[in-house]
């Protein structure tokens, strides 16, 4: 293809922009963003930078690199309309007002905040982009008595700075356990006592209902007093532009072994993406840097070279939440068991053996865990968990 345009210009967009230059693509390449400003690092807005401030730490590259690779970015431009058949978007925004051509188009729209069916809503605060985190930085200047909804990864990492800065926090998860979603119940066990620890208070099994001024409501009628409330109960993928070109959808865009949408001429990355996993078959839609990039390198190979590899890249995660660094290698689906093999090393298990490996404040064990299970050497179990407990 002589151009590609990418839709969204987040880590994952600008991944497949790096990667299609890095390959030799010769094509021109432009970068289109709902967001001002150049693409930036989401994960630390919920950890270093709302202690920090430093909003430039979080630029991925640099205003020379655009120049110097010859990628045209579009900031504060939004994909409205794809035209499938005449292959060209429509743009909105300051860099809008026209229709661009391309030959292949990758959608690499991300995600937003879910907005569960809480009356009052409204006035509770999100975190998903550096906008979101300045408003949230600047409300914690000042004393609070903090609610955070939901009692995933973001939520809690957000609850565990605020503590650190002497706020108060409560968080309301509507499961029986914390990121019960993504982690083992032995984790999320771990990290329900280390945020007790910290002085967060914990509810867990009880939705909130409604939120006001004064604070938020539960199911069963219990006050949570809160000065603001943090909304941090999941995301939607950004499925729209997608399916209004009648592309499938399912969790997310439908894209194949190569990452193809419906529309062999369009490909689809990162947080939106609903992609076979290849060790099961079945698709799933992860959340992670690490899906994001790998997804954006698999593509731009593709489109640069015709390497037409189907994606294999094994998931890994992190999350930091006060002192403890908890890591995922692998990925386990819901029905997973788990088992203590050392302390703070959760293996995973399912039918086809060990599939994912938790640790905490163990990077060198997280390492061995990935080698180990990328080499897909499941047959022996108490082999591999030795190895990996030995590393
Ligand atoms: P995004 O980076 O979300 O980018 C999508 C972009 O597309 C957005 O800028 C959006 O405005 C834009 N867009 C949407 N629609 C359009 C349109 N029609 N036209 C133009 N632009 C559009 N992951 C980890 O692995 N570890 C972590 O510790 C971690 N911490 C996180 C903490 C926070 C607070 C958040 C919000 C996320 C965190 N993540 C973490 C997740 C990680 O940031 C995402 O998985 C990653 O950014 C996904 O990349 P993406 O390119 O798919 O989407």
């Amino acid at each position: 293809p002589q151009a590609v345009v990418i839709a969204g210009a987040g880590q994952g967009g600008l991944q497949a922009a790096i990667s299609l230059r890095q390959h030799g693509f010769a094509g021109s390449v432009t970068l289109i963003g709902a967001e001002p400003g150049l693409p930036y690092l989401r994960p630390p807005l919920s950890k270093a930078y709302l202690l920090d401030g430093n909003a430039e730490a979080l630029t991925i590259r640099p205003e020379s690199f655009f120049a110097s690779k010859n990628v045209a970015h579009l900031p504060e431009t939004r994909v409205e309309q794809i035209d499938r058949a005449a292959r060209e978007v429509r743009l909105s925004g300051p860099g809008g007002g026209r229709n661009l051509p391309y030959d292949h188009l990758i959608l690499a729209t991300g995600t937003r905040n879910l907005r569960p069916p809480v009356d009052g809503l409204d006035c509770a605060c999100d975190l998903r982009t550096l906008r979101d985190a300045a408003v949230l930085r600047d409300r914690l200047t000042k004393r609070q008595r903090i609610a955070v909804i939901g009692g995933g990864f973001i939520g809690l990492e957000f609850a565990a700075v605020a503590r650190k800065l002497g706020h108060d926090v409560s968080v309301i998860e509507a499961a029986s356990r914390l990121m019960a979603r993504a982690v083992s119940p032995l984790m999320s066990g771990h990290f329900a006592a280390l945020h007790r620890d910290l002085g967060t208070k914990l509810h867990l099994g009880q939705p909130a209902v409604g939120v006001d001024g004064d604070g938020v409501t539960l199911v069963d009628g219990t006050r949570i007093p809160a000065s603001f409330v943090l909304l941090a109960a999941g995301v939607r993928p950004n499925t729209e532009l997608a399916e209004d070109a009648c592309l499938e959808t399912g969790n997310g865009i439908t894209v194949d072994a190569n990452l193809r949408t419906s529309d062999p001429a369009i490909s689809a990355l990162g947080d939106c993406a609903s992609y076979p996993d290849p060790r099961t078959g079945r698709h799933i839609r992860l959340e992670s840097v690490q899906a994001a990039t790998d997804h954006a390198r698999l593509i731009a190979a593709r489109i640069a070279k015709g390497d037409m590899a189907e994606y294999a890249a094994l998931p890994w995660f992190w999350s930091d939440q006060g002192d403890q660094k908890l890591q995922i290698a692998g990925y386990a689906g819901p029905d997973a068991t788990e088992e203590e093999v050392a302390e703070g090393i959760v293996a995973r298990f399912d039918t086809r053996g060990l599939v994912a490996v938790e640790t905490v404040n163990n990077a060198r064990v997280h390492m061995k865990a990935r080698r180990l299970l990328e080499k897909g050497g499941l047959a022996d179990i108490d082999a591999m968990v030795d190895a990996i407990i030995a590393a």
